[in-house]
């Protein structure tokens, strides 16, 4: 191929660039209505009762884990196979990070993994759970729930790859990635590399009106006009808690609002090409697996080979850049070194030996993905 294929890319069209343009001339470049609208329309597709827009989805878990109230020095359990934000948002607060397994078909946080991990310590030992819908696979979170409240934790699901994906729950219901049927906040990334493109940008998403309240004070340097208990004139504002500036700008908000209408029909876009893959695949090579009644939003199409780096280097030298998600995050190096204990991480350990993530986005066009599979079946078939 003469044009190089990424792993991923976003999709700009003269609706996102329009909206762009007219945000430049309009009133507020920041803090104005577009910010407002992409949260209304976000919480609204997702099936959420609240939005918060933020700068990024980095900034959204931080803000998550202060409004859940972690402490220096509490643990929470996350999954080594994510982006390592997923587990850096309990650092930035102080806590400890520690990791169970995953499941060796959906790459997926394993709940078996999880609930030995907290059974193995005296009641109270962990706070929350961080589970990660990984690749764009929405993670049962009917099953972590009920672990969670066993044991009194909380639940932040890292939604980034997941915008539109569902799965089934037990009573038949559909339950959408992000609407806080069953975790307590669900956070979105719209990082050019995910389904929503902002450039920067993320969402924080809950049903409460109290994490709603507190995500949006720690949003905005923790300043407000409401529920003061003074009030000197119509410039008074109060501090009520030490805060960030972690704030969307409207151009940002007026690019997600036209990205999040694309967004149905990428995703399944997406769902074809993952098809076409798994339709050459099928019997010859390992993909992640789909629980019954789930709808993967495929972030991301990931494959297992033995010779993984032969593939990737192979592929490279077909303008082919396939990537690798991830290396466990138990084993980068600042982890290595805070070492804390960890469960069993064997099918996390092997996954990463072999795991592969092919070109999935939904401008690839079909001659592109054909090539992309001819060449990857010629060189696992030796
Ligand atoms: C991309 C990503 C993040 C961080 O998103 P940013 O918007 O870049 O901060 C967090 N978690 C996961 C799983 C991601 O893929």
């Amino acid at each position: 191929m003469k044009n190089a294929i990424p792993y991923g890319r976003q999709l700009i069209q003269q609706d996102d660039i329009d909206a762009v343009v007219e945000t430049l001339t309009a009133d507020f470049l920041t803090q104005g209505p577009k910010v407002k609208e992409f949260e209304d329309k976000f919480a609204d597709y997702i099936g959420a009762k609240y939005a918060v827009a933020v700068n990024n989805a980095t900034s959204g878990l931080h803000l998550s884990v202060l409004a859940l109230d972690l402490k220096p020095g509490e643990r929470v359990i996350t999954t080594p196979i994510t982006f390592a934000a997923s587990a850096n948002c309990i650092r930035y607060a102080g806590g400890e990070v520690w990791f169970a397994d995953i499941d060796p078909d959906t790459y997926l946080l394993s709940l078996d993994s999880t609930k030995k991990l907290i059974e193995s310590k005296p009641k109270g030992f962990f706070k929350g759970i961080i589970p990660v819908d990984f690749a764009g696979l929405p993670i049962n979170l009917e099953a972590f729930r009920r672990l969670a409240d066993d044991h009194g934790l909380w639940i932040i699901e890292d939604a980034c790859h997941a915008p539109g994906g569902y799965f089934m729950d037990s009573t038949g219901k559909k339950q959408r990635c992000g609407n806080g049927a069953y975790a307590d906040i669900g956070v979105f990334s719209f990082h050019p590399v995910k389904h929503i493109a902002c450039g920067e940008g993320g969402m924080v998403t809950t049903n409460s009106e109290e994490l709603y309240k507190k995500i949006s004070l720690l949003r905005t340097h923790g300043i407000t006009k409401e529920d003061m208990t003074e009030d000197h004139g119509g410039w008074f504002y109060e501090m009520q808690a030490l805060g960030y500036n972690y704030r969307l700008t409207d151009i940002q908000s007026a690019l997600g609002i036209t990205q999040l209408a694309k967004n149905k029909d990428g995703v399944a876009r997406r769902n074809q090409i993952a098809n076409t893959y798994k339709n050459a695949f099928k019997g010859k090579i390992k993909f992640q697996s789909l629980p019954e009644n789930t709808l993967n939003a495929h972030h991301l199409f990931v494959i297992e080979v033995d010779d993984r780096k032969g593939l990737y280097d192979f592929l490279r030298s077909q303008n082919v850049f396939a990537q690798i998600h991830y290396i466990p995050v138990h084993t980068l190096p600042y982890y290595k070194e805070i070492g804390y204990q960890a469960a069993d991480l064997t099918s996390a350990e092997n996954y990463y030996s072999k795991c592969i993530s092919l070109p999935m986005y939904p401008s690839l066009t079909d001659d592109e993905q054909n090539f992309v599979i001819e060449k990857v079946l010629s060189y696992t078939n030796g």
